[in-house]
């Protein structure tokens, strides 16, 4: 084991499809149209816990919450951040900051994107100055553009938690 800093990135796309939840970064967004997902589809929530896991070389979220198993049909994707966190934890990190960006030409996220970065805060128990949540539009490009897809990007720092006597 080596106390060396990890970085982590992690990406995800969903479709949107109207009448779906829109929840992004645990917030919940008025929306005519949500990420279509066998959980709740939360594309930033989902990117962060990559982004954790990729840095402590734990696989993807995929290998830990299959997409086919029933026990995560609808869920609230903190559950899916959790784990991750509690992974890094036990393998000695914690996460120092993250940066994050959503591309979504709908809903409009600027007026969200602050209190999506507060929930995200919390849940990765750093203040607001160590997260960053970013909202882009696609400029009418792609799926994204076209408006019926959702994406995020996320990076994270893990760094040795103080006083591990192993590192
Ligand atoms: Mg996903």
């Amino acid at each position: 084991m080596s106390a060396d800093p990890r970085v982590g990135i992690g990406l995800d796309s969903h479709r949107l499809e109207a009448g779906r939840r829109c929840v992004l970064g645990g917030v919940e967004i008025p929306a005519e149209a949500g990420p279509v997902g066998h959980s709740d589809g939360d594309v930033l929530l989902h990117a962060l816990t990559d982004a954790v896991l990729g840095a402590l070389g734990q696989g993807d979220i995929g290998d830990l919450f299959p997409p086919g198993d029933e026990r995560w049909r609808g869920a609230d994707s903190s559950t899916f951040l959790a784990e991750a966190l509690r992974r890094a934890a036990a393998a000695g990190f914690r996460v120092a900051s993250a940066d994050t960006v959503v591309s979504a030409e709908r809903p409009r996220l600027g007026p969200w994107k602050e209190r999506i970065r507060a929930n995200v805060a919390a849940m990765l128990g750093l203040p607001h100055d160590r997260v960053g949540v970013k909202a882009k539009t696609a400029e009418g490009l792609g799926p994204v553009g076209e408006g019926r897809a959702i994406e995020a990007r996320a990076v994270v720092l893990l760094l040795p938690l103080p006083g591990d006597p192993t590192r």
